[in-house]
């Protein structure tokens, strides 16, 4: 049984001055009540574009937050940030960024990284036909070796989109059953949990659907 845990929606890694002492506890909180669960990680989005045009201004701000909630976190359970769905040139949707984030902050090996499929697909970073070279590519530059935990998610609308909307696995998203499968059977993905997040008032219930993934791929 694996356990992993998620901040509360508002949570962000970009607040506002005034929220952020209050955002700090919280994600201080949140490790804890995670960890005394025995949980891997918790799961935080990346965080938005504070300045509207100097992408630097979130980026430092992240770390800074990054860098305070951890400076004396001692537990096993780790941060682990969200790749998001939004359009390209918005932050957050590249390897890159979140690889550069982690290795910027002080204590990069309290954090890991959630890959969520349908943020992967919505913002062009995965188009469904490019798994293999994403795969390269997130390899070499060390995301892969830290994801903790997957978001399987089929997407409600095409690759590039930058809509973050949720459909179920099979016959239901623009993500094919082929890529995702592609995707299921990653070597360097065998012993990550992957979680849906898929809608449960579709005609197909999470037991449902766990069972059909077991059926087709032993996950
Ligand atoms: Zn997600």
């Amino acid at each position: 049984m694996v356990s992993v845990a998620h901040t509360p929606y508002p949570t962000s890694l970009t607040p506002s001055s005034a929220k952020k002492e209050l955002t700090i506890q919280s994600l201080q909180n949140d490790l804890e009540i995670a960890d005394a669960c025995g949980s891997v990680g918790v799961v935080v989005h990346f965080g938005s574009d504070v300045s509207g045009n100097d992408p630097l201004e979130s980026y430092q701000l992240m770390i800074e937050m990054l860098n305070t909630v951890l400076l004396e976190w001692e537990g096993e359970c780790k941060i682990l940030l969200e790749n998001l769905a939004s359009k390209q040139g918005s932050i957050g949707t590249t390897l890159e960024e979140l690889v550069q984030i982690r290795n910027l902050s002080d204590q990069s090996e309290k954090i890991g990284f959630c890959l969520d499929t349908c943020h992967a697909f919505a913002s062009g970073l995965w188009t469904g036909g490019n798994w293999r070279d994403l795969l390269a590519n997130g390899t070499s530059l060390g995301y892969f070796q830290e994801v903790k935990a997957i978001h399987l998610n089929n997407s409600k609308y095409p690759s590039g989109e930058g809509k973050d909307r949720h459909a179920n696995i099979f016959k239901a998203g623009y993500i094919k059953e082929a890529q995702i499968e592609e995707l299921v059977s990653t070597p360097i993905l065998m012993d990550i949990p992957f979680i849906l997040e898929t809608p449960s008032d579709k005609g197909v219930s999470h037991g449902e659907e766990i069972g059909m993934l077991y059926e087709k791929w032993g996950r």
